[in-house]
């Protein structure tokens, strides 16, 4: 089956068009490495057009009934369901994954989409008892205004349809700057908004130098939130940018998900669950299972089903059938991936598979287990994002849940026990956003997502997602 890749042009005021300055930039697979299409590259008077749309945008949508809001979104879902098998494709041209994994994300973006949707109509308000007889206060829910969304490449799809979905069921503009590595599939996204008949301006779509568009957007006086997705250092930076100029954030960033494996865990499931989640996307993925924290007695069944399991993993193309895992994003990862693993080994860890890139063309690296990791090492404190499980074991599951806690991330964590007490145990004691027990990742639309300490604030799931983009008034009326 032959696969077609398109450019990708800027969606400004409802129109996609090129930059106005000509400029473009080259698209790569990351399979193959091939330049396989070009996208638009931004610059200020893009920019000053697409804020000058999504104040025009945000003056329409914010007086859009919500029910009106929830069925144009609704639309826009099924829009997205039926172009699936195409969306993933371009996603998996342009980002590597396998297409099964490519279908699911944005199969499971219709049904966020939906959820948001949903919810606008229950966005309520409040009257609250007066101090006099003949006064009424309300707690009205206003949209926030005009959003500036910066979204990495390791989801296309659904980095921005949490944030388009809670922007659009409370009446926000959005305007987003999209992964450059990764244009085709978030344009087909935006497609499907616009096609369901969401306004002119209400959303945008930009790609450029992220810098100099995150440092033009978040201080513009049109712009009143910011939502990041992306690595710890880059959210610092917006976040203290967003500070200044006091606009309200929400930051999704980097983790380290510890996997408590307690004495009395089912080691099969572990495997199952969190060996596998381990490579879903090659491992790049913000709540990936990463330091896996072993009870001593359970190691060697461990490891042994953990490398039999990465065995069995057939890494290729995605595009190509039977694959189970495609390759890294870019090839910084796989600098990366290097770098750590030797750290590892120079500090006394023992490489039991993998280790290596594979092939000459892509970006390639093998499915990989590290045994005996000291705590010193890199890979056991800086995110891997990559297809490495890095393990040591423990003795008392109170040293495991320090070690969970020792790092400044707090985003994800998972462990595996059969008992109630340990649950308990961790779910109190464990400094994290979402924990797991006994089974992999579910990030629904109904829960919250996000993180704590350098993970970020905010929440890009459950009530908390909306409440995110809507500011309470206070009114009080006085009857005369
Ligand atoms: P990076 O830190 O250069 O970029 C991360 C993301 O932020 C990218 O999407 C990039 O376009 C964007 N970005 C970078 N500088 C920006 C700026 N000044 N303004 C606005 N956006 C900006 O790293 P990278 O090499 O792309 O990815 C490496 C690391 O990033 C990973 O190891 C991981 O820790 C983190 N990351 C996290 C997520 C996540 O889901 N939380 C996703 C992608 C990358």
């Amino acid at each position: 089956m032959s696969h077609t890749y398109p450019d990708t042009q800027l969606l400004i005021n409802g129109q996609w068009q090129p930059a106005a300055s000509g400029k473009t930039m080259p698209v790569h697979n990351p399979a193959t490495g091939e330049v396989i299409g070009r996208l638009a590259h931004a610059g200020k008077e893009d920019l000053d057009r697409a804020l000058a749309a999504a104040e025009k945008g945000f003056a329409i949508w914010k007086h859009t009934s919500a029910h009106e809001r929830q069925a144009t979104m609704r639309k826009a879902a099924a829009l997205l369901r039926e172009r699936a098998d195409a969306i993933a494709a371009l996603l998996t041209q342009e980002q590597g994954k396998p297409l099964a994994e490519a279908r699911v994300e944005v199969l499971a973006g219709v049904g966020i989409i939906e959820w948001f949707a949903d919810e606008a109509l229950r966005l309520y308000g409040r009257i609250v008892p007066a101090r006099r007889g003949d006064v009424q206060q309300l707690v009205i829910k206003e949209p926030v205004g005009p959003v500036a969304a910066f979204t990495p490449w390791n989801f296309p799809v659904n980095q921005i349809v949490r944030k388009i979905s809670a922007a659009l069921a409370t009446g926000c503009s959005f305007l987003c700057k999209a992964p450059e590595e990764t244009p085709a599939s978030p344009a087909a996204l935006f497609q499907c908004f616009v096609d369901a008949g969401v306004p002119a301006g209400v959303i945008g779509l930009v790609y450029g130098d992220p810098h100099e568009i995150s440092s033009y957007l978040i201080p513009h006086p049109v712009i009143r939130k910011i939502t990041f997705t992306g690595s710890t250092p880059v959210g610092k930076q917006l976040a203290a940018m967003a500070g200044a100029h006091m606009k309200r954030c929400t930051m999704e960033l980097g983790g380290h998900a510890p996997v408590i494996i307690a004495e009395d865990a089912d080691v099969a499931l572990a495997v199952k669950a969190a060996g596998a989640a381990k490579l879903r996307n090659a491992g790049q993925v913000c709540i990936s299972p990463t330091r896996f924290l072993v009870h001593h007695s359970l190691e060697k069944a461990f490891t042994e089903q953990v490398v039999a399991y990465f065995e069995s993993i057939q890494v290729g193309n995605g595009l190509e059938a039977g694959t189970t895992m495609g390759p890294l994003a870019n090839p910084r990862r796989i600098t990366a991936m290097k770098s750590l693993v030797a750290n590892a080994q120079a500090q006394g860890a023992k490489l039991l598979l993998g280790g290596k890139t594979l092939g000459d063309v892509g970006n390639f690296y093998a499915p990989t287990v590290l045994a005996d990791v000291p705590l010193s090492a890199e890979v056991f404190n800086n995110e891997p994002f990559g297809p490495v499980v890095a393990m040591r074991t423990f003795d008392q599951l109170d040293e495991a849940i320090a070690e969970a806690n020792r790092l400044p991330y707090g985003l994800a964590a998972y462990a595996f026990t059969r008992s109630l007490k340990h649950a308990h145990q961790l779910s109190q004691q464990v400094e994290t956003g979402m924990l797991w027990i006994n089974q992999p990742a579910v990030a629904s639309a109904e829960m919250p997502f996000g993180g704590v300490k350098d993970s970020g604030y905010g929440s890009e799931g459950g009530s908390e997602a909306l409440e995110a983009y809507l500011i309470p008034k206070a009114v009080s009326i006085a009857m005369v």
